[in-house]
Parts: structure tokens; sequence; C-alpha cells
């Protein structure tokens, strides 16, 4: 019998919530901070602790059979893998911000203006469907200084409360992507009677918590 591996994030806001749902599966493992693996001792499972950002892409490649993450980063990195489950924590939202001050209305107005983010390849496929040309200005973190500096007129980012955005002098102006974390699957193991074992036991810890 093979040993499957599952990835999840090391450290950041999925990472209790992963944890505590393969915990709350029966899984037993050491949860070390220091160590990249983990091995399952009551089941043929592997647990590996990543950047989230790699999660999608070792699952496509079969690195990982499973993973843990946000829809968000599966979007943005255009990995071809199988969506098993959505997992209920994470929820986030991706939308379009301008400054407070600002007085655009309507998303055509985003026409030749610059926006900044981290998610390009989300606001590009979002902007290409409403048929508008921006000037996508990629940067790696703290898009939200961009506006009061003059570097954008906009910013395109997550937002949860909504805190972040008003500290900067900005506010919503349209909800792009809703995001959760998921459970995903490398396209060759839908069959693979471990991997339906898991996604039973998955789905049952959540409905008991529903
Ligand atoms: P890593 O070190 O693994 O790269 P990170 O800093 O990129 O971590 P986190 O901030 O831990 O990532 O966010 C992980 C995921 O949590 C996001 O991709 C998103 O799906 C989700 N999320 C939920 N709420 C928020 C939020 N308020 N801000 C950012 N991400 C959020
Ligand atoms: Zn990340």
């Amino acid at each position: 019998m093979k040993t499957l591996k599952i990835a999840i994030q090391k450290s950041g806001r999925l990472n209790e919530k992963s944890v505590e749902i393969l915990k709350n599966c029966g899984l037993s493992f050491e949860n070390y901070k220091s160590s990249l693996i983990s091995t399952v001792t009551n089941f043929p499972l592997e647990i590996l602790f990543l950047r989230d950002d790699d999660i999608p892409e070792y699952v496509q490649d079969g690195i990982a059979d499973l993973g843990i993450v946000g829809e968000n980063v599966i979007v943005e990195t255009k990995a071809e893998v199988d969506y098993l489950q959505k997992l209920g924590f994470g929820k986030c939202t991706l939308k379009i911000a301008v400054q407070a001050t600002s007085n655009i209305q309507k998303l055509e107005e985003l026409n030749g203006k610059a926006i900044a983010t981290s998610y390009p390849v989300i606001l590009e496929k979002f902007l290409r469907e409403k048929g508008i040309k921006s000037d996508i200005r990629i940067i790696s973190g703290s898009v939200e200084i961009g506006p009061g500096l003059g570097l954008s007129d906009a910013i395109f980012d997550i937002v949860s409360t909504g805190g972040t955005l008003k500290s900067n002098g900005l506010k919503p102006f349209a909800d792009v992507m809703q995001s959760e974390a998921v459970l995903i699957g490398n396209k060759s193991i839908a069959d693979n009677p471990e991997v339906a074992e898991l996604l039973q036991r998955i789905r049952s810890v959540l409905s008991a918590k529903s």
C-alpha cells in the first residue's frame, strides 16, 4: 500500500484549522513546528508542511497527492488539480478598493487606471471578463499603501474586516472573488481507496459541525 502525502500550510492563517481537521478525522501525528514532514501513525499518510503558494503545484505534479489551500491560491497559480471538498474555514473576499475620497463609481472607470496587487492572475481574469483594460502593477505585499503614495489608483487584495483598507484611507469598490480553504487532489488519485476513506472521514467531521 502506497503512503499518501497531504500538503498543508506550515504556518499562517490555514495551519491551525488544517491540523485540527486532520486530527478530528482520527489521524495521529506529531505536529512539531520545526519539522517539514510528519508521519501519521494510524493511517498510510504523511503530512508535508509547506508555504501555501507551493501547495497547488506540488499536488498538480504529484509530489503530494492531496492538499489543503485557499481557492484564491489555486486560481492564482493556475494549477490543474481536482477540487475534492470545500472545508468551511479560511473564508475571505478578494476586492478592488479605491481611495476613500475617490468619486469613481462604475467599473468602466477603471479603464486606463493602475491597480496594485499580489494576485495578478485573478484580477486579470476578472477585468478581461468585464472588458476593462487597466494597468496591473504586481507588488508582493502591502499593496494598501500604493494609492496614498501615488503608485496606483486602486488596489486588489484580500479583505476580511476592511480595517486595513480603512486605516490606509481606502474603501471597498468591487467584490471579485469569494474564497475558502479546499481539499484538492492530484488528477490521478480519484480512485484511490485511502483517498476515498479520508474524504469520507473529512465529510463526516464537516457535517457533525454544521
Ligand atoms: P505562507 O507563508 O504560507 O505563504 P501567506 O502569508 O501567503 O502564508 P496567509 O496570510 O497565512 O498566507 O493566508 C493564507 C490564506 O488564508 C490566504 O491565501 C487566503 O485564502 C486565506 N485568508 C483568509 N482570510 C484572510 C485574510 N484576512 N488575509 C489574508 N488571507 C486570508
Ligand atoms: Zn503565501
